[in-house]
């Protein structure tokens, strides 16, 4: 028995932790490439975020026709989206398709909570323990436990003494939660807030909007996609070179149009037209692609944020809501979102809004919600709080590395990673869209993949090379971080309260999460730190 209470075998090559899309790539890839690998999953279904994300309005603001897997052609020509942004059914219609199409269901262990994770230094493998008291073990972890997936316990005084029910948009109740006929208050406007605004507001007899900090949203305009729609076929015949191209991107993300020219080169009337055409089309992917410095220069930035708030005072009636709703922030100092009729949801005699920046909340109390203004009764809570961004599902495992050492040690100021995937002192454990990755700014089902073909590629050098064992050096791993922290201080990131530097989650030590460059060149970075011979890794 080795020190961790196992026998010396590992049980198996890889255990992967996490079934969203890229666990299931990363079960798909690894096995494909000979390892037996295996997936553990939290919850009882796969899907990863979206399986957990079932409030109304949860769908996909990425264009689905993107936002699905890339490895393969067959998979991409076959499957029909039928929206261009897809809705949560649907994408979990996409993962269950996969799962069945590439036999992987017989590896994968649903309901399975990963609570700890300890290296064993002399037979080299981990173990890992779930919540039911199983153990199992692994030469190799693979992380895929998502960079928006772990909740977080909102601090709002009082919310324990209210009586009427309570739900998250982020792990809304699987047997469905209809909001008919009630007085709602949601708390949150991000993505996840807005998106469910207009439904919820649509179902319940009164709903308050409760908001801290407005952000930007550009209408989605959303669309069914009939198989023979033109813009399904063009995508279709031409995937293969699409998803070269988006890989060449910024975010993973390929805007179809001619390629954005710094908008500082034109004059101000023809950003002003061009800003008008994008919001008629819809899609903040389409927004944020007007010009190539949308978010570096000033005159462009305050040109376009200062576009969508008029277009929020233009659509909402009552000006002082419309003014409470004009975000101060910068476009793009947050992600911005893409609604279905957020704003015009404020002109519904049943909405409210609550703005805590000028009625902040005293206290949640039994049936309201008690601010400095007034005191405001509702029979449910809606919390559309977001994550624990990019490092929380971390900090839900007691992971131990080498010599015992606790990840929640090794990150008490702040992750450290290299190149978001390894950490100096916990060997043969790969992140996927970990801290110091692009991770949040991307289109997530690509980061995955790139994540995994990285982890893939290693992983077979290693047993081709007979290797047991693979680390960042630490002094690789201290570059790593001042290059991320280099080029997040020269972003908009740093300039808003968000989830991308932790600052939604009380106590959570400020410091950008992920890796604020392009993804495009992250990705060479990458693949050049492989070729040469693992740059920064200690091998053995
Ligand atoms: P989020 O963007 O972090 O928004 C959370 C909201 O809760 C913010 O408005 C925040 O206000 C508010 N909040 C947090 N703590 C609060 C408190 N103590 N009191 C009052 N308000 C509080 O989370 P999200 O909306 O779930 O979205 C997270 C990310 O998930 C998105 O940016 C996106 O990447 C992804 N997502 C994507 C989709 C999609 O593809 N369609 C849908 C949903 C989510 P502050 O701004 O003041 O912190």
């Amino acid at each position: 028995m080795s020190a961790n209470g196992s026998s010396l075998r590992p049980e198996a090559d890889v255990l992967i932790v996490g079934g969203g899309f890229a666990g299931l790539y990363a079960l798909y890839k690894l096995r494909s490439e000979g390892f037996s690998a295996q997936l553990l999953e939290a919850n009882n279904g796969l899907g990863g975020v979206w399986y957990a994300n079932r409030y109304p309005g949860a769908r996909c603001d990425t264009p689905s026709l993107q936002y699905s897997f890339s490895f393969s052609d067959e998979l991409q020509q076959e499957w029909h989206w039928p929206e261009a942004y897809s809705s949560q059914k649907d994408i979990l219609r996409y993962v269950d398709y996969v799962v069945e199409k590439y036999g992987l269901r017989p590896f994968i262990a649903c309901g399975q909570r990963v609570t700890r994770a300890a290296f064993d230094e002399t037979a080299n493998f981990w173990t890992v323990d779930t919540a039911d008291g199983q153990r199992r073990s692994a030469k190799f972890l693979v992380m895929a436990t998502g960079c928006l997936s772990a909740t977080f316990d909102p601090p709002l005084r009082g919310l324990a003494e209210f009586k009427g029910d309570v739900v998250r948009t982020s792990d809304w109740p699987l047997s469905g939660f209809s909001v008919e006929g009630k007085a709602v208050a949601l708390v949150g406007t991000g993505s996840s807030g807005v998106q469910a605004t207009p439904l919820l507001a649509q179902q319940a007899r009164r709903l308050f909007v409760v908001q801290r900090t407005p952000n930007y949203s550009i209408p989605l305009r959303n669309r069914t996609l009939d198989v023979s729609d033109p813009s399904v076929r063009d995508w279709k015949e031409n995937y293969a070179s699409r998803r070269e191209a988006a890989l060449r991107t910024g975010g993973y993300e390929l805007y179809l149009g001619p390629a954005p020219i710094p908008g500082c080169l034109v004059s101000e009337e023809e950003r002003e037209q061009e800003f008008e055409r994008r919001w008629a089309m819809g899609g903040g992917l389409s927004f944020m692609s007007t010009y190539s410095d949308m978010k570096s220069d000033p005159e462009v930035n305050a040109q376009a944020s200062n576009f969508i708030r008029r277009k929020i005072r233009e659509t909402v009636k009552d000006p002082h809501v419309a003014e409470r709703l004009v975000p101060e922030i910068a476009l793009g100092a947050k992600r911005i979102c893409a609604d279905t009729g957020y704003y015009e949801t404020f002109n519904r005699p049943n909405v409210d809004l609550i703005d805590l920046r000028s009625e902040p909340l005293v206290t949640v109390t039994a049936d309201s919600l008690r601010t400095t203004a007034r005191d405001v009764k509702v029979d449910t809570i809606v919390l559309a709080l977001g994550f624990d961004a990019v490092t929380g599902a971390f900090s839900k495992i007691d992971i131990q590395g080498r010599s015992g050492r606790r990840l929640a040690e090794a990150w008490q100021a702040g992750p450290s990673t290299y190149l978001g995937m390894t950490i100096a002192g916990f060997p043969n454990m790969f992140l996927v869209t970990g801290p110091g990755s692009p991770s949040i700014l991307t289109n997530g089902v690509i980061s995955g993949e790139q994540g995994v073909n990285w982890i893939a590629e290693c992983l077979a050098m290693l047993r081709q090379r007979n290797l047991e064992r693979i680390e960042a050096t630490p002094s690789a791993q201290a570059r790593w971080v001042d290059h991320v922290n280099a080029i997040g201080a020269g972003s908009l990131l740093h300039t808003a309260n968000s989830y991308a530097v932790g600052a939604n989650v009380p106590g959570k030590p400020r410091c950008i999460l992920p890796y604020a460059g392009s993804a495009s060149s992250y990705r060479e970075l990458c693949a050049t730190i492989a070729a040469d011979s693992y740059r920064g890794f200690s091998l053995r």
